[in-house]
């Protein structure tokens, strides 16, 4: 299989199944806690990285052969190698998956291109979109999540706005908390703001336990994230 992985069985959406947009990690982002590590580079070009037609074969080949599984299945994720919002086809590919799976879809995305109308129209077509933002500060911003030079935070902030207003479905906000770089008192104030103006149906709170890009990268003690969940209100919970 070359576009998906899993079916991955959590607490938060039940047993999903992964669809890659891209057969390589291609990201605009080089986040010192990626999983699947730094490439060098990032990538902002938007482009048919693969077509929605070969992946949506992969996907009935993989229904046919997992009959029991399919039957199980709650959502089907785009997310995979990278950043699912680079491949132009993903509003394309949500209605194709839709016709296929009947499924709901969520879309796992790390915020860059939410800024672009264009970017917008095609997620909203999912019915969970899972955003990530990590810090409300350019510099800390620069220092976790390492972007491609053509991305701003306050186009990432007014994009994540607008998405609100414009998607009827679900955003859960997800922020993954470093230690001693975004988990200070003052950062936490700053986001609490942000993530209001956002408004998003939850908060999710993360911190790195696999391996990491980076070597130093450290997690959030359980006890410090409780505090950060008490702060950021009743929408939080610990991933
Ligand atoms: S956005 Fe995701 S795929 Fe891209 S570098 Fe960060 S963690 Fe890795």
């Amino acid at each position: 299989m070359r576009y998906i992985y899993g079916p991955i069985k959590s607490r938060r959406l039940g047993l999903s199944l992964g669809l890659s947009l891209t057969l390589d990690k291609v990201c605009d982002l080089d986040c010192i806690y990626c999983q699947w590590g730094s490439v060098g580079k990032t990538v902002l070009e938007r482009k048919e990285y693969v077509k929605a037609e070969e992946i949506i074969q992969e996907l009935k080949s993989w229904m046919q052969n997992h009959p029991q599984e399919t039957q199980e299945l709650k959502f089907v994720t785009l997310s995979g190698l990278g950043e699912p919002t680079l491949n132009t086809c993903i509003g394309d590919l949500i209605d194709q998956v839709r016709n296929v799976t009947g499924l709901n879809i969520a879309v796992i995305t790390n915020s860059t291109l939410l800024g672009d109308p264009a970017v917008r129209k095609g997620v909203l077509k999912a019915d969970l979109i899972v955003p990530s933002l990590d810090a409300v500060n350019q510099e800390m911003f620069n220092k976790i999540d390492r972007p491609h030079t053509g991305i701003k935070l306050n186009e990432i902030i007014n994009g994540l706005i607008a998405l609100r207003k414009e998607f009827r479905g679900k955003i859960w906000l997800e922020v993954m908390f470093i230690a001693g770089i975004n988990d200070g008192p003052r950062h936490i104030e700053e986001l609490n703001k942000v993530i209001q103006r956002i408004n998003p149906d939850k908060i999710q709170l993360n911190s790195p336990v696999r391996s990491t890009a980076e070597k130093d990268v450290f997690p959030v003690e359980k006890a410090k994230l409780e505090k950060i969940k008490m702060i950021l209100g009743d929408k939080a919970e610990i991933v």
